[in-house]
């Protein structure tokens, strides 16, 4: 297609209203008269999906049971415990009454000196949709060209 003013050869064609005829238009020869109808501009559409798998270290929720069930079988005192693995008493008194979730790192500790299991990992997935319009102008294409 041609530009009906100019004969430029027409990518983007202006639909132009001059002196009461419809004409195909460069954007140049489209001052002329009244633009009816823009050219279309591209839009190009990339879409992005993001996938993430994480595993994440929790502590099982009967912790406190589990420590306090393995220390007893091995006939060990609360103290005798805390000294093994060079903790407070006192923090092993919380953590078999369940006021105090052991750490991941002492859990482990636990978990390697008890001979229990203390760690659960928990897949977690993670989407995220990502859309990237970029529209290019005119002006762009004609950069382009
Ligand atoms: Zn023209």
């Amino acid at each position: 297609m041609n530009c009906d003013m100019c004969g430029r050869i027409l990518e983007f064609p202006y639909e132009v209203e001059v002196e009461g005829a419809t004409m195909q238009l460069c954007k140049s020869c489209s001052v002329f008269g009244r633009i009816t109808k823009q050219p279309k501009i591209s839009v190009i559409r990339k879409k992005y999906v993001i996938k993430r798998e994480e595993y994440i270290d929790f502590i099982v929720e009967d912790y406190p049971v589990r420590i306090r069930n393995a220390r007893e079988s091995k006939n060990l005192k609360q103290q005798d415990l805390a000294n093994k693995i060079a903790v407070k008493e006192s923090l092993i008194h919380k953590m078999e009454s369940g006021n105090l979730e052991p750490s991941i790192e002492l859990a482990k500790k636990l978990e390697k000196f008890l001979g229990i299991k203390l760690v659960e990992k928990q897949k977690e997935e993670h989407q995220r949709v990502k859309i990237n319009d970029s529209t290019l102008t005119i002006g762009d294409l004609l950069k382009v060209k």
